[in-house]
């Protein structure tokens, strides 16, 4: 089979089969980008965001045939895939809106004589490379703000979205803006290495997993060019004995069975206080078990397939590996009978260092429940993993949560709610979750150039 391909994950069947582009595909898809770039960085910002909000127009007038792809492609439950497009939608608005003032100059107050002012420029021709648990999102996060910016943009979609990456493509290539801004590429990794090499590429944006951060990261560091990395996470979730049991059970099952389990921010690792365990663990179960498997094209299915057969295989192996080595199972973990890589939520506990569950990211709907003696070990125990993405704390001392939160090595942290990804508010992580930030102010800065002009 192709590397891009549409396979249903709710039959296994095969849709359709793209080819890969060629190396010398590759090469001009640069060369053209860069010359786009000459003419696009000067065209007015104003005009530029009314690029960007016409994308937005169109993200919301295809918004039915966007989400049904998502569900063909990688299993979403069609009313979720819907709030994605939505989100996406916001996001290249709140850039078309807010964009031209977040660029404005900076006028520095300097000791010496005269005047210093930074001004927000682009870089060049960039590489947007990006997973499929997010297909429309994760290209907006992207794509939204070096438009506005004036870069250009050569986009490499994950191998199981192509026809979702067509139709975004077709919906930015069709917004009125010249030939050249927006290339999508049906690129190899050797390709990939290949761009990023070639002296009119400027700058990489990754999300994905790790081995990928490693492998694209590499690569721009050899060739000394900027790149931005949104990697794995194993988010906590830190239940503090004075919390309110029901509300922090349903946001808990929400932020770990949405999505199919398949978020970088997911709940994956619900920490919770040693007096409250017992109440905690039978809300939290009435909860995920409201979250049953069914068909993604339902409105009201709420738990879809796995993106793969192969996906569905890795948490396999990760939760036969927990339960081999002692782990309890009060949920779910046995495979349904049937076609489509469905998996039902699952709840562990008694996951320790020994199980690969414990340090890896558990990508499905597999929630795993740890009990902590105190608020100080629940601390340690979120701190224990190689991954630094997001966390939540949930208690009625709000002082005592923030400062709880303010112990943990992450990017993002919520005090009585998930960390919700928002327009205006920056996302990204530290330790193995990656480097920089994307959305907001902050994701404009990534690929800019600081430019100082400087008079006397
Ligand atoms: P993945 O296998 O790393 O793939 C992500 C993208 O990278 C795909 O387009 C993939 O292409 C490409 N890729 C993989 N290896 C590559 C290489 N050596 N060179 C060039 N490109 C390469 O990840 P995934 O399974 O699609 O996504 C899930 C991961 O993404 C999870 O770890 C999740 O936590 C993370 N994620 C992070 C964030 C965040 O903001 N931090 C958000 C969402 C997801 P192919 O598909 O063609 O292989």
């Amino acid at each position: 089979m192709s590397r891009y391909a549409t396979v249903d994950p709710a039959t296994g069947e095969v849709v359709k089969e793209f080819d890969t582009m060629t190396d010398t595909e590759a090469e001009r898809a640069v060369e053209a980008a860069h010359a786009a770039f000459s003419n696009w960085r000067r065209v007015d910002v104003h005009t530029r965001a009314a690029v960007v909000q016409a994308i937005a127009d169109a993200h919301r007038d295809q918004a039915e045939e966007l989400a049904a792809l998502m569900t063909l492609e990688m299993g979403k439950p069609v009313a979720q895939a819907r709030g994605e497009v939505e989100l996406s939608a916001s996001i290249y608005e709140y850039y078309a809106t807010k964009g031209p003032g977040l660029l404005a100059d900076e006028q520095l107050d300097i000791a010496g004589s005269g005047t210093a002012v930074v001004h927000t420029r682009p870089i060049g021709a960039l590489l947007g490379i990006m997973p499929w648990n997010y297909p429309c999102y994760q290209v907006a996060r992207f794509v939204a703000p070096n438009l506005l910016l004036g870069n250009t943009i050569l986009l490499k979609h994950a191998g199981n979205c192509p026809q979702q990456a067509l139709r975004i493509a077709g919906i930015v290539t069709g917004a009125g803006g010249p030939d050249g801004i927006y290339q999508n590429v049906f690129a190899s990794s050797d390709q990939v290495a290949g761009m990023i090499a070639h002296p009119h590429l400027r700058g990489v944006s990754l999300t994905g997993s790790e081995r990928a951060g490693e492998a694209v990261g590499g690569a721009a560091g050899r060739n000394l060019k900027k790149s931005v990395l949104e990697l794995g996470g194993s988010d906590a979730f830190i239940v503090l004995a004075d919390a309110d049991i029901e509300r922090a059970a349903q946001d808990a099952a929400t932020g770990r069975f949405a999505n199919a389990g398949q978020a970088c921010t997911s709940s994956k690792r619900i920490i919770v206080e040693g007096p409250i365990w017992d109440r905690f663990l039978a809300a939290f179960l009435a909860r995920a078990r409201e979250w049953t498997m069914g068909d993604p094209r339902e409105e009201t299915t709420r738990l879809g397939p796995m993106s793969s057969a192969s996906a569905r295989a890795d948490l396999v192996a990760q939760v036969e590996d927990a339960v081999s080595k002692g782990a309890t199972v009060h949920l779910g973990g046995e495979l349904p009978d049937g076609p489509g890589a469905y998996f039902p939520a699952t709840v562990l506990s008694g996951v320790d260092p020994s199980m690969r569950a414990y340090h890896e990211e558990v990508f499905g709907p597999v929630a795993v429940l740890h009990r902590a003696g105190s608020a100080e070990e629940a601390v340690r125990i979120a701190n224990d993993s190689p991954y630094g993405l997001g966390a939540a704390v949930y208690g009625a001392d709000e002082s005592r949560a923030a400062d709880l939160a303010d112990q943990l090595d992450v990017g993002m942290v919520g005090i009585n709610t998930t960390v919700k990804s928002a327009p205006d508010l920056p996302f990204g992580g530290v330790k193995n979750s990656g480097i920089g930030r994307e959305l907001g102010r902050f994701g404009l800065d990534e690929f800019a150039n600081k430019k100082l002009e400087r008079r006397l």
